[in-house]
């Protein structure tokens, strides 16, 4: 979550606004990752509302997604009760066991596994959201038990960039967008519905006078509202900062004693950059090379400027490169922990962080190298990070900060291969909390072979996904406004939020604590989880404040370090160094290009002319939620891809058609939407779509087969970045045709 608050003071509660006989309670929203304060209004112990803050620095930050939150957890379908499978694996046959019952039978299996295969047979992925509220104990269980293999959807979304980021400054930046004066945006499209604290942001942002410049291949409504708007080829951020740092070094516009002082390998870059003349970056990405130059110059001089994270160059051929180039335009032009820049907050001192509950320290070195992916695809791996170890105790005071759940990660799709048999190792164990694994990473049918593969598959859910279909046991979860919570910004900055419980659990439903917990005592390690409460734990927390995280959240909403500025100045940056590495020591000892490329798209393939990308949010849903609750279903009940008029014409498809979208790795059916903001060539894909009304159990996964974009997503070596592994999402070739009649389960 950028830093779109005040980072100059903590936030002393205000007073809730109460209607008779409504009970307020301050939360914070997990309906996507964003983490919205808002209110709830509980009566007779059941949150009949959510709505937005009191407090006039979060006012405006809700959407429809949190609004309709109660309703969606109280859906007919939610899990109340832990599955134990009685039929074969997928058959959807079930029987009702009691917690006890389920965790002693797991731990017994788990333990069985682990000792026929070792411990780095068993496999974890977990969303950070949901880590979040666990504290990192996933990691911590892991990490006692000794296995290295945890993977999240973080791989491809903020925690990749976290890892990245590192290599450059040695921390993750948060972009301050309450001083900026120009703000850049890759392919990003905050919206009233999407992101909205980023979007009210931006909003003000432009408001008192700040640029806006919009790079993406659609002219998408952030776009419209930009100084400048740069339509470049899906799959180019890496080339077009290039074209901008050849304007930037070319044109003197950098900050001279910055770069003198406090950087190394700029010689080197320069030379790297002049391989990027302009024309040659306009050929690449398709925009006019003056406007290149006319982008490049304002970012360099309307500054302090702001590249806020994005997730859409976490997701390309060359993302590491794509990351890194975001790092050094903002270390060449002076922009890193300044204000109205991008800040480097380290932790907050008075709150215990989760990296230091996970203990990546009791984790033997011979483990963390067995670390799957570790040996072809490193750079967010233990190998890859190990050299960050002594520089982020030196500057940070961790040795094992752990960024966005994303620094210390096994690469997601060699742990399939192992999984799926394919070795180095066997991996036969695997549980996934909060995560819809199964349509969460590119290559779906390799991850369902690598389920179909498996001795014991646990899922800790709230509805019955198509992941938690093909598992042995699954157990119900909790909602974020039936358990209290400690936020510190997935340990990306100095903020910690706190959230009340607002209800109950309905059922049986607990937390990924609970879990944890359990785990550890019916594998008789009450040693590893030693509070018996999530309470607890965050009283252990917060310790050095003096307070209880009850009073703890009755005093704060947000609680700050205060800002300090240019900290390196004190104690240099976390890297190997000590300064901003322009070119990566790290990258070079790990044996890559340690200065900035751009690798171009496999030749054409004439069989599938069309360019497709996904991973788009939708304003309605939230990666592979929220398809059960009738008032977002409502608004938008199929899956559509876009296509320009042109495309639509030239390929036979018209508006509110039926669609098979197919490549070499699977085939799906969308509906057709013909939107004339697309570019030629183009197909938008919609992410994360099956249908909880569908027939579920294998063959059916609720139409996970049907409609998930992972069936299309490719993770062969032409479609991974080659530093992290993770799979190029903005460019994968396909074809489309008509289809003469809807699909299965079509409205
Ligand atoms: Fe919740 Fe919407 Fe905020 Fe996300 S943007 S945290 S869904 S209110």
């Amino acid at each position: 979550m950028p830093s779109v608050y005040p980072v100059e003071e903590s936030a002393v509660s205000t007073p809730l606004q109460a209607r008779p006989g409504v009970e307020t309670k301050r939360v914070l929203c997990a309906s996507c990752d964003i983490s919205c304060n808002v209110t709830a209004e509980v009566k007779k112990g059941r949150v009949v509302r959510v709505r937005s803050s009191d407090n006039p620095i979060f006012r405006d930050n809700i959407c429809m997604k949190g609004i309709v939150a109660p309703k969606g957890f109280a859906h007919p379908q939610r899990l109340l009760q832990p599955l134990r499978r009685v039929g074969e694996r997928g058959s959807g046959r079930w029987e009702e066991v009691g917690w006890d019952e389920a965790m002693n039978d797991i731990a017994r299996r788990l333990r069985s596994i682990i000792e026929q295969h070792g411990p780095e047979s068993w496999a974890v992925s977990e969303s950070p959201w949901n880590t979040c509220t666990d504290s990192g104990l996933a990691r911590r269980m892991m990490n006692y038990l000794g296995t290295p293999n945890f993977i999240s959807g973080v791989a491809l979304c903020a925690g990749n960039t976290a890892a990245i980021n590192r290599m450059t400054y040695g921390w993750f930046p948060m972009a301050d967008f309450m001083n900026t004066e120009c703000i850049v945006l890759f392919g990003h499209n905050p919206r009233r519905n999407s992101w909205v604290p980023v979007y009210n942001q931006v909003r003000r942002a432009q408001a008192r006078g700040a640029k806006l410049i919009v790079l993406d291949p659609r002219k998408s409504s952030s776009a419209e509202r930009a100084d400048l708007w740069l339509p470049l080829r899906a799959g180019t951020d890496a080339a077009m900062c290039l074209g901008w740092l050849n304007v930037i070094l070319e044109e003197g516009l950098y900050d001279r004693a910055f770069v003198d002082k406090w950087t190394i390998g700029f010689e080197d870059l320069r030379e790297r950059v002049s391989e990027y003349p302009v024309e040659r970056v306009a050929a690449i990405t398709g925009c006019d090379a003056e406007m290149i130059r006319e982008a490049a110059r304002m970012y360099a001089t309307n500054g302090p400027s702001i590249i806020p994270w994005t997730p859409i160059t976490d997701m390309q051929r060359n993302s590491t490169s794509g990351i890194r180039l975001h790092g050094i335009l903002r270390s060449v032009c002076g922009y890193v922990d300044v204000p109205g820049g991008e800040l480097l907050h380290g932790f907050h001192p008075d709150v215990v962080p989760e990296s230091e509950i996970e203990r990546h320290d009791v984790l033997s070195e011979d483990q963390k190298a067995k670390q799957l992916g570790a040996d072809s695809h490193p750079a967010f791996t233990h190998r890859g990070q190990a050299a960050f170890r002594e520089p982020m105790k030196r500057v940070w005071g961790h040795e094992f900060p752990n960024q966005v759940a994303g620094c210390y990660m096994a690469n997601p799709s060699a742990t399939f291969r192992a999984m799926a048999g394919e070795g180095p190792y066997p991996v036969k164990a695997f549980f996934a909390l909060g995560n819809n694994t199964l349509m969460s990473f590119a290559n779906m049918p390799l991850i369902l072979r690598a389920m179909m593969n498996q001795d014991l598959i646990v899922v800790h859910e709230q509805f019955m996904t198509p992941t938690a279909q093909l598992a042995d046991y699954v157990l119900p979860a909790d909602s974020w406004l039936e358990r209290p919570w400690l936020h510190d910004s997935f340990g990306w900055s100095s903020m910690v939020r706190p959230a009340e419980k607002a209800m109950d659990p309905p059922g049986a439903c607990e937390s990924t604590f609970s879990f944890w917990r359990r785990l550890a005592v019916a594998l008789d390690r009450e040693d590893i989880v030693p509070w018996a409460t999530l309470e607890e734990l965050y009283d252990h927390r917060l310790e050095k404040t003096g307070m209880t995280f009850d009073e703890f959240a009755k005093t704060y909403e947000i609680f700050f370090a205060p800002a300090q500025y240019r900290k390196y100045e004190k104690r240099g940056f976390a890297t190997p160094s000590g300064k901003v590495e322009l070119k990566s020591s790290v990258l070079e000892s790990l044996g890559f290009d340690p200065l900035p490329y751009f690798r171009d798209d496999p030749p054409p393939n004439p069989e599938y002319p069309l360019m497709m990308f996904t991973g788009v949010r939708e304003d309605e849903y939230f990666q592979t939620g929220h398809r059960h609750v009738p008032e977002l279903r409502a608004r938008k009940p199929e899956p559509i891809l876009f296509v320009s008029p042109r495309t639509a014409k030239h390929h036979g498809v018209r508006e509110g058609d039926w669609a098979e979208v197919s490549n070499p790795t699977g085939k799906i059916s969308l509906l057709v939407g013909v939107r004339p903001a697309m570019p030629d060539g183009l197909v938008r894909i919609p992410h994360g779509w099956w249908k909880p009304e569908m027939k579920q159990g294998a063959g059916h996964l609720s139409g996970a087969l049907t409609y998930s974009d992972a069936m299309l997503c490719p993770d062969d070596d032409d479609f991974l970045d080659r530093e992290q592994g993770i799979p190029h999402l903005k460019g994968i070739p396909c074809r489309i045709r008509r289809l003469d009649a809807a699909p299965e389960g079509a409205t």
